[in-house]
């Protein structure tokens, strides 16, 4: 599925400068998904990294095969209503894997600090209402729940979150205000039915379009059998606190090429299930 060669970053460039040189590997990915066939090259150190390295190239890759989806969809007479400005999906749930929650801490805190002070206020309001709401702990306990959450125990979360149509803490002017950092879950719901019909997302028939690679989900089944844990669903609310809370797990490092192993391991198998079922 890969092919690797070595790869040295402007070294002389910056040892000059006495900047830091990190080694890395090139791997050329070629993965067949149902929409058509993603080739790339994807760059990971070759000494130790954490998770959060890790997270930006699976995040791409998963871009990447969203093209594909897209580019099908419109080939098949499609279209993609979905457009800059709207946020109506921006009231939903949002759940992120661990290895997301730990970047977006460090996302956080390397904002400047009015902007991260901003940031954390609209999250400290959120917790406000959510607990007014009766749905912090609820949330919570799905968090740190030492086993998979099943679907019958989130439904009914899910739902009682979106009937209070909070926007999301992040969502400013109606636009995602950490877009580049922002979770998979975020990325991968493009719909091809009237925009219309988002304004209520439980009681209208919306046509989302098919999603080849779950990333969040990949990334919590690497984070799980990393640590020998369970995948989470962290609601994004509370990722920056749980993140703070499992700070210690984040600082484990493992190799650049045997996490990307993992990660690939993980889409071959959803993409092996999701040609199964198109
Ligand atoms: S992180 Fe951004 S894209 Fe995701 S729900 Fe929040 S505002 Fe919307």
């Amino acid at each position: 599925m890969t092919s690797q060669r070595m790869v040295l970053y402007d070294a002389d460039k910056k040892r000059a400068r006495g900047e830091r040189v990190v080694m890395a590997e090139r791997f050329e990915v070629a993965l067949n998904t149902p929409a058509g066939r993603l080739t790339t090259a994807i760059d990971v150190p070759t000494g130790f990294i954490p998770i959060t390295a890790i997270v930006p190239v699976t995040r791409r890759l998963g871009e990447e095969a969203a093209r594909l989806e897209v580019r099908h969809a419109i080939e098949a007479g499609q279209t993609i209503s979905c457009r800059m400005g709207c946020a109506a999906c921006c009231r939903m749930l949002v759940p992120l894997s661990a290895p997301e929650a730990f970047a977006l801490r460090e996302y956080v805190e390397q904002l400047p600090t009015d902007r991260r002070t901003h940031l954390l206020n609209r999250l400290s309001d959120t917790k406000d209402r959510l607990m007014r709401e009766g749905l912090w702990d609820r949330l919570n306990d799905v968090a740190e729940a030492s086993r998979p959450v099943p679907d019958e125990e989130l439904d009914p979360i899910n739902r009682s979150y979106y009937a209070l149509r909070i926007p999301c803490p992040y969502l400013e002017n109606e636009m995602c205000s950490i877009y580049e950092a922002r979770p998979a879950a975020c990325r991968e719901l493009l719909v091809t039915s009237p925009a219309e019909l988002c304004q209520d997302l439980v009681q209208n028939p919306v046509t989302p379009l098919p999603v080849s690679m779950r990333i969040g989900s990949i990334l919590g089944l690497v984070w799980g059998t990393l640590t020998g844990s369970s995948p989470r669903f962290i609601p994004l609310p509370m990722a920056l606190e749980w993140a703070e809370r499992h700070e210690e797990e984040s600082r484990r490092t493992w190799s650049g090429s045997s996490l990307l192993d993992q990660v690939l391991d993980n889409m071959w198998r959803f993409l092996s299930q999701e040609f199964q079922k198109r």
